[in-house]
């Protein structure tokens, strides 16, 4: 198991479309085991292979407070979202960065698991917001996409400072999550 490098906007590399997952190996699973790794370490509250440059269709997410209820979702789609649930949203490629995303508040999704068996899952709350997030990933959309010129303008500023600072911090937000 290794922890990977997550990537950090405004890497280009983030801007990449996923490629649906088609074998169910090793390798694959090896993949995953990093990839929860480097989330729980982050900490995040889920990952999506993108963010470590891994341009396969693989998200990973743990909501619970516990940190003991690990989600795989393998080539997700969405079966259905409904309701509205704007929240503060962060995102461990934009680091210390939060601001509110309007969502779907219920999603059904469709996904793949390790070892390739189709499943169905609703998700509610936390976990519906951070498999929406997640899926914009592999599809090269950061959550900073839905904010303003001027807002993505800032944060590019920000980010460049902190970057500049990093040592004397690590990169979490305090008792916010991030995903
Ligand atoms: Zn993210």
């Amino acid at each position: 198991m290794a922890l990977r490098t997550v990537l950090e906007y405004p890497d280009p590399r983030l801007r990449t479309r996923a490629a649906p997952v088609t074998r169910f190996d090793a390798p694959l699973a090896d993949v995953v085991r990093d990839m929860f790794e480097t989330m729980y370490a982050a900490p995040g509250i889920g990952l999506a292979a993108t963010q470590i440059d891994v341009h396969q269709r693989i998200i990973v997410i743990d909501v619970s407070e516990g940190r003991n209820e690990p989600v795989l979702l393998i080539n997700p789609t969405l079966l259905s979202a409904e309701g509205d649930a704007s929240g503060e949203e962060g995102c461990l490629s934009v680091p210390g960065i939060y601001d509110e995303v309007k969502r779907a508040a219920r999603v059904r999704v469709r996904a793949q698991d390790v070892k390739g068996e189709w499943f169905e899952r609703d998700c509610e709350e936390t976990l519906a917001v951070c498999v929406q997030h997640e899926m914009d990933h592999l599809e090269g959309k950061l959550f900073v996409d839905y904010l303003s010129d001027l807002k993505r303008l800032r944060i590019r500023k920000k980010l460049d400072k902190g970057r500049r600072e990093r040592a004397a911090r690590s990169g979490a937000g305090g008792a916010r999550r991030a995903y």
